[in-house]
């Protein structure tokens, strides 16, 4: 089976899961201290490539992960890492004890966004978790990964209202699940990842200045890896996020699919603009779904209407 390990400071593993098959678009971390980790899981049909990927590290178990948010490309696969793990602890937004024990609900709202073919043939059907593995998450909980070291969840609304990020002081590595939008490899810059009902911008900015007063020396996304250069791109984040919503507003009375492409256009030619090579392009046009960008954008703008 493939397999994308990369190793970072104070064990700390980046493993790609290889979502919808493809290389480069989900990355789950499993921080090897003395009381492990493990910090999203990946859709269900990326279990097989996360547990080869552990087992080549010779992890032949889990005991415990952290989940960033409810969406099913972060949490499809809990169910089987429950089922696989006997006493598998989970730490996640408290959201999760209500859905994740019988998923059907978050199952049947997903499917109305993608379809039902559409989930299960790329992310996979999910399996119910029980109550007993779950943990609802606090905001700025610390999570022991033994001998002094500790993972804070730092409560993280915008992307999602159930979004958790975690922090390693002592790596200095900020876990951010969805929260600063997508870098796909061989990209060093980050497109937003705006999508409905929860999308807010001021929420959504609030959270990022409050990362960005952590000492940071690395930023881990989930779409896609580690990265160096934290500040830069949290401030990279904030300026695509106005230009995005900047855009929208203007755009005229289009249907949602012409809406779609208008944005897409408009970003592929900004970043030939800027030089950026054909296939990164492909890889952030390709891999996105711009209705759901859409969406997230006018459901804020909606919102703020209402509460200015
Ligand atoms: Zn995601």
């Amino acid at each position: 089976m493939k397999q994308d390990i990369k190793k970072f400071d104070e064990n700390i593993y980046q493993i790609d899961v290889f979502m919808e098959n493809k290389p480069g678009r989900m990355s789950c971390y499993y921080i090897d201290s003395n009381n492990p980790i493990l910090v999203e899981v990946g859709p269900s049909n990326s279990f097989p490539y996360l547990i080869s990927s552990l087992e080549s590290l010779g992890i032949s178990e889990v005991k415990r992960s952290a989940m960033t948010h409810l969406h099913l490309d972060h949490i499809g696969g809990v169910g089987h890492l429950v089922e696989k793990y006997k006493n598998h602890f989970v730490y996640i937004h408290e959201l999760g004890l209500k859905h994740l024990p019988s998923p059907e609900r978050l199952w049947n709202a997903v499917s109305k966004v993608y379809t039902e073919e559409w989930l299960s043939t790329n992310w996979g059907e999910i399996k119910p978790t029980p109550l007993k593995n779950l943990h609802s998450l606090q905001d700025k909980e610390l999570i022991d990964l033994g001998k002094g070291r500790k993972l804070e969840a730092i409560y993280g609304p915008g992307h999602a209202k159930h979004h958790f990020t975690f922090y390693d002081e002592v790596s200095k590595t900020l876990f951010m699940g969805d929260t600063l939008g997508l870098i796909y490899p061989h990209g060093d810059f980050v497109q937003p990842n705006l999508p409905p009902p929860d999308f807010n911008k001021e929420i959504l900015f609030k959270t990022l200045e409050e990362l960005e007063n952590l000492e940071l020396e690395y930023l881990a996304l989930a779409h896609f890896g580690i990265h160096k250069n934290p500040y830069e791109l949290i401030e990279n984040a904030k300026q695509s996020i106005d230009t995005w919503i900047g855009f929208v507003k203007n755009l005229p009375n289009l249907s949602l699919t012409d809406s779609a492409k208008t944005l897409s256009n408009w970003l592929v030619a900004n970043y030939k603009i800027l030089g950026i090579d054909e296939e990164t392009i492909k890889n952030y046009i390709t891999n996105v779904n711009f209705e759901m960008q859409i969406e997230g954008i006018k459901n804020y703008l909606v919102q703020q209407k209402k509460n200015p």
